[in-house]
């Protein structure tokens, strides 16, 4: 187990109160696993990611990471904000040479592994442009390749195609899902959308409305080896997807 949840709360003290956003969250993620967390609006997925990245500290409970307790973001988490964070006065290059400048690794191993990734995946004739000069699906892999950059452990990506058309959502999930593959990476994909989370993911799991915990988990390992266009296909997918559309139905 690369990851472990136990009993995980998260109450937040504000000027206005208290906000619980989870309660009692317990789950654990394999090595090479593919998760998705899913549930509706507001019922504290980005607040479990800031969690999983070292970014709040959980009120209760605990989170390891291969084992050992998770202590502000280190290096070993790979962490995708809901918003797409690239710097737009940098280049394509400025952006994902940003990691290994900031740690201090300005050697030609990590540029060269950035320079591979850049072209493996479609951009490398893309390095001086501007990001405003790019489609939302290039930016999002260039967003994705920055932060493969620092070769994390543990892939954590809130939402990253909610600024997507829908056309452009199907096709820059299947990139995404193809380059964690490729990568051999263990991930875990935070959305709101039941499609794309059976199309990704080979585990779901289902949040409650705030404070959230864990309503239910469903198995797509089966669907592991297909692409999302062709699970998309597969009876299973259907199975799945009516499965926890029924179960969010009866939430709302
Ligand atoms: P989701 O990502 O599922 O939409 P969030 O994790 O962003 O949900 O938020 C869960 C709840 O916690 C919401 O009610 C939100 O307003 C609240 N919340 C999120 N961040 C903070 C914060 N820094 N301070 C106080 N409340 C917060
Ligand atoms: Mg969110």
């Amino acid at each position: 187990m690369i990851l472990e949840l136990s009993q995980l709360s998260l109450v937040y003290q504000s000027a206005e109160g208290e906000t619980e956003a989870l309660r009692d969250v317990s789950f654990g993620v394999e090595e090479g696993e593919f998760v998705s967390l899913l549930g509706p609006s507001g019922c504290g997925k980005s607040s479990l990611l800031k969690l999983m990245a070292g970014l709040e500290k959980p009120t209760a409970g605990e989170i390891l990471l291969d084992g050992e307790k998770i202590d502000g973001c280190g290096g070993k988490i790979g962490y995708m904000p809901q918003r797409d964070a690239l710097f737009p006065w940098r280049s394509v290059w400025g952006n994902v040479s940003l990691a290994p400048e900031l740690r201090g690794e300005r050697n030609p191993e990590s540029y060269a592994r950035l320079h591979t990734l850049l072209s493996q995946y479609g951009l490398g004739e893309f390095e001086n442009r501007s990001p405003a000069a790019l489609s939302g699906g290039m930016r999002q892999r260039v967003a994705l390749i920055r932060t493969l950059g620092a070769s994390p452990r543990l892939l954590l990506l809130d939402e990253p195609f909610s600024a997507l058309d829908a056309q452009t959502r199907l096709s820059v999930g299947e990139d995404i899902r193809r380059i964690i593959r490729a990568e051999g990476l263990t991930a875990v994909l935070v959305t709101h959308d039941i499609g794309e989370s059976v199309a990704l993911s080979d585990r779901i799991i289902v949040l409650t409305e705030r404070p959230g915990r864990v309503l239910s988990v469903h198995d797509a390992g089966e669907l592991r080896a297909l692409s999302p266009h062709e699970r998309r296909a597969h009876p299973l997918y259907a199975a799945v997807f009516d499965r926890i559309g029924k179960e969010l139905h009866i939430l709302a």
